[in-house]
């Protein structure tokens, strides 16, 4: 134990676990990967402004959430909340969209940072995985990036998940829907901060947790009876492409998520086993975003996973992730002579492609087999002196039991065979 801790609100990733992260990262961005999604990487912090203007200044994250900093030279940053307004201006400040070939497709991963109430899956350093096509209005992009998100759950063997859908509507029919929206929650009653909400986002009071506000929430106009023709029209091409891929989904006039900056497709994963932390992920179109951070006018769509709650989701559902084994081979040198014919083997097979280990420490030969079984190792290689005047090694199935002498030189082939 040091005297230090890691901050309140964070945890460390460390073998074994460590390594289902990997996979929960890779499982997400592979079907990306496949649809033509570039990796982009950005600064873990921004112009606090980036995500003030960005995010929207009545946002819990912008209001509450967010870790700020006053550099040396006077600079005014945040460790960046959440990935689209900080790929967004990569894109922007890079020119991508002006190279000719929209949509650009983009998927990043990396850890970012709220100041919360730490709770079970609810952290002040968490990770996310995600994708924004920037540049494009076309259903078939937000049914797109819907149907990757869906096929990285299920890739991890997810079932329990839901996707709940809404459109937001856009610049012409969503003024019309806030106001009426605006009037009838003026009629409710509620606190202060609900009250100042209502004037600045009303359609984040729909978003309120509290079953008080909930219960006064029957009978709300919902946007879904707001949307204008082209809209609806949209709407229901997303819907369409996401049945005919097989995706389920459910309607829910309620949605309208934390962020600002959304419009038309809105979307979250749901997961039933996460209690109160239920969304693994999300996300949704945002049309205006561009502009609201200096750009051009940029319709784009995107999402994002949360790493910790995916893996959460993935042990409340008791899936085991098949692994790679991290050690295939592990030797056990038994002398001074064994240890450099041995080091060279492993080496050997480590440029081969096999996952080898070695017992370091000059250790006995109890002591070694036992961090080779330890280390599960499928197979121990064993020699001393005897074996290297006999010029063979000792190939141990550590499943089996097995052992059998092999010539020093096939060694490399005699393992490879041996593992299949
Ligand atoms: P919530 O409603 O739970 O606060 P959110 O709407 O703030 O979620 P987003 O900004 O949409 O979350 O982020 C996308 C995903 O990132 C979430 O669905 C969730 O899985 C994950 N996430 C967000 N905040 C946290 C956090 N503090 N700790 C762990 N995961 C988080
Ligand atoms: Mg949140």
């Amino acid at each position: 134990m040091s005297t230090f801790k890691a901050p309140k609100g964070t945890y460390d990733l460390l073998p074994p676990d460590s390594a289902v992260y990997l996979a929960v990262r890779e499982a997400i961005s592979a079907p990306l990967r496949r649809a033509g999604y570039g990796y982009a990487e950005t600064p873990g912090f921004e112009n606090v402004e980036l995500f003030s203007r960005g995010v929207g200044e009545s946002t819990d994250i912008v209001t509450k959430e967010m870790y700020t900093l006053t550099t040396k030279g006077g600079d005014e940053l945040a460790l960046r909340p959440e990935g689209t307004a900080s790929v967004l201006r990569a894109a922007l400040e890079a020119n991508l969209h002006k190279a000719g070939n929209l949509p650009v497709k983009l998927w990043y991963s990396g850890s970012y940072y709220r100041y919360e109430r730490p709770q079970a899956g609810r952290y002040r350093h968490f990770s996310q995985v995600g994708a924004e096509a920037i540049g494009a209005e076309d259903p078939a992009l937000d049914a797109e990036l819907i149907i990757l998100a869906v096929d990285a759950y299920r890739s991890l063997g997810l079932r329990n998940f839901r996707l709940l859908l809404n459109s937001l509507g856009d610049q012409e029919c969503r003024p019309v829907y806030r106001a009426a929206l605006q009037e009838f929650l003026r009629g409710l009653d509620l606190d202060e901060d609900t009250r100042r909400r209502i004037e600045i986002n009303p359609l984040r009071v729909l978003d309120d947790k509290r079953e008080a506000v909930q219960k006064q929430l029957t009978g709300a106009p919902m946007m879904r009876d707001h949307l204008c023709a082209s809209c609806t029209a949209y709407h229901e091409q997303v819907r369409e492409l996401l049945t005919a891929a097989g995706v389920v989904f459910e309607d829910d006039t309620k949605l309208v998520r934390g962020l600002d900056y959304y419009t038309r497709t809105t979307f979250e994963f749901v997961h039933d086993g996460l209690g109160s932390q239920s969304a693994v992920g999300g996300g949704g179109r945002y049309d205006g975003l561009s502009e609201m951070i200096g750009g051009p006018s940029l319709p784009s769509v995107g999402w994002a996973l949360g790493v910790d709650r995916t893996v959460l989701a993935l042990r409340a559902e008791g899936v085991e992730l098949a692994l790679p084994a991290a050690t295939q081979v592990y030797a056990v040198p038994l002398g001074e002579e064994a240890r450099r014919v041995l080091f060279g083997v492993v080496t050997e097979l480590r440029r081969a492609g096999v996952a080898a280990d070695f017992s370091y420490g000059g250790r006995g030969l109890k002591g070694a087999m036992k961090s080779a079984n330890r280390s599960r190792a499928r197979i121990a290689l064993v020699a001393g002196e005897r074996d290297l005047a006999e010029g063979v090694i000792q190939l141990k199935d550590l499943g089996s039991g097995e052992q059998r002498a092999v010539p020093a030189g096939e060694i490399t082939a005699a393992v490879r065979a041996a593992l299949g």
